[in-house]
């Protein structure tokens, strides 16, 4: 007999965006690594314009609230927050709406440093956060030619859900695996 539990879409789609500027003096993170750069990406939290993005795709894939209603920015408590924070609420509401994530696709644009040295790391990562394997994450980085976008760095990403038979047994293997991270 059908439920309404099986009424749900098969699959889901999400995008998100989010841009930064460049400021001295702060580290640089990107997919939840640092890298080395002389300059960082400002914002209240840590800056991360990838995982920011990533965030908001998987909200929006399941109509929930976006990062900024749901950790604004006036809020003195994310001041500084590690946006994994982030992304692991987002997640949290995607397998409670049961579904997982099936891939995510990604497109940085920024004039420096270079990703590619840094990109296989930042993909591995992004799909340990996500609980996905690595060639499930697409990444590819873009410099701004034209865009006069030399101070800041953008994220567009997109993510595939899946719905789960069972999304109680996949919260269960969720918990398990943000505990290892
Ligand atoms: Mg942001």
């Amino acid at each position: 007999m059908a439920t309404t539990h099986d009424q749900r879409p098969t699959t889901r789609i999400g995008y998100g965006f989010d841009s930064h500027e460049f400021q001295p003096g702060i580290p640089l993170k990107i997919g939840g690594i640092t890298l080395i750069h002389d300059k960082g990406l400002g914002g209240h939290s840590d800056g991360d314009v990838l995982l920011h993005a990533i965030t908001d795709a998987l909200l929006g894939a399941v109509a929930a609230p976006d990062i900024g209603a749901l950790f604004p920015p006036s809020d003195p408590k994310w001041k500084g927050a590690d946006s994994t924070v982030f992304l692991r609420e987002a997640l949290k509401r995607v397998h409670g709406a049961g579904y997982a994530v099936a891939n995510i696709d990604a497109s940085l644009i920024l004039a420096a440093p270079k990703i590619g040295p840094h990109a296989a790391a930042i993909r591995v990562r992004t799909a340990q956060l996500l609980g996905v394997r690595a060639d499930c994450v697409g990444l590819k980085a873009k410099t701004p030619e034209g865009l006069n976008l030399e101070n800041a760095a953008v994220a567009h990403v997109v993510v595939l859900l899946e719905k789960r038979r069972n999304p109680k047994k996949l919260r269960k293997k969720t918990r398990k695996k943000t505990k290892r991270l």
